[in-house]
């Protein structure tokens, strides 16, 4: 038990730490765009200008990362999900640009997105799903120092009974992210979704990618699971619920008089 309470008070310092960090990082990250934003109004030639457009872009994801930590560390993931929406097919066919910048020269991209059947809405804010799958193309781009194929699968899944990863009956947007990397030995495999565990070198990794899409999924009433093989590769799933649109109930009306 007291080895627990350290753990605690360790993981509360450090929750600290990275509001501390998240909220110079998020100055920093806006400084940046404020002068990519300048330079777009300013330049002439075209490559300059697209270049000032990918710093304004990658600055604005910077932003919403920021605050996401501000957010974690603050631990109203809760209160954050609202009744915030997305449309799934939308917001991942609109981010594969970006993802592929993100895995870079090595890596290919596949994006497979099955419409059929999907959900024209989820339990979820753009913003936030946009940085879930940045952290997990991230993941698989460090998992492959010599390049592969990265997949982000979007398909449609009905659940009748419970799902054993705690998901009820409903109609989900299934989104998974799959690599051909190193994958995780059980021992890793076991913590990945830890906040702060990490295996990469300071200055690299947080450890607070998986646990933060976890956080997101499951917030927005959903949930992840994160396969892995060594030597074969991963495949992070995450599921968002259908917004289920609910027929107004026909007023029924007492007759007048009542
Ligand atoms: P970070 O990427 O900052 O380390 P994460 O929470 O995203 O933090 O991941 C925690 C750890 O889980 C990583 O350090 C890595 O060891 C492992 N991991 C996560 N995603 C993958 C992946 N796609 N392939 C192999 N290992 C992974």
């Amino acid at each position: 038990a007291e080895a627990s309470a350290r753990q605690v008070q360790r993981m509360e310092v450090l929750g600290q730490l990275a509001a501390g960090v998240a909220h110079d990082f998020a100055n920093i990250v806006q400084a940046a765009g404020t002068a990519a934003s300048l330079i777009e109004s300013r330049a002439q030639d075209e490559n300059v200008l697209s270049l000032a457009r990918v710093i304004g872009k990658a600055s604005a994801r910077g932003q919403v990362l920021t605050r996401r930590m501000l957010d974690f560390a603050r631990n109203d993931a809760s209160a954050r999900a609202g009744e915030a929406t997305a449309d799934p097919a939308e917001v991942v066919g609109g981010v594969c640009d970006l993802l592929s910048r993100v895995l870079g020269h090595g890596c290919r991209l596949r994006c497979e997105i099955e419409r059929d059947g999907l959900p024209a809405l989820v339990r979820s804010e753009r913003a936030e799903l946009e940085a879930a799958l940045m952290n997990l193309a991230a993941n698989a781009r460090d998992a492959m120092p010599k390049g592969g194929e990265v997949t982000v699968r979007v398909v449609a899944e009905r659940m009748t009974l419970r799902h054993p990863a705690g998901l009820g009956p409903g109609l989900y947007a299934r989104v998974s992210v799959i690599d051909e990397g190193e994958g995780m030995p059980p021992e890793v495999l076991a913590r990945a979704g830890e906040p702060f565990f990490t295996t990469k070198p300071r200055g690299k990794g947080t450890g607070l990618g998986l646990s933060g899409v976890r956080g997101f999924a499951e917030a927005a009433g959903g949930a992840l699971r994160v396969r892995s093989e060594p030597g074969r590769g991963t495949t992070v799933t995450f599921w968002l619920p259908a917004v289920t649109m609910v027929r107004p109930e026909p007023q029924v009306r007492a007759a007048a008089g009542g």
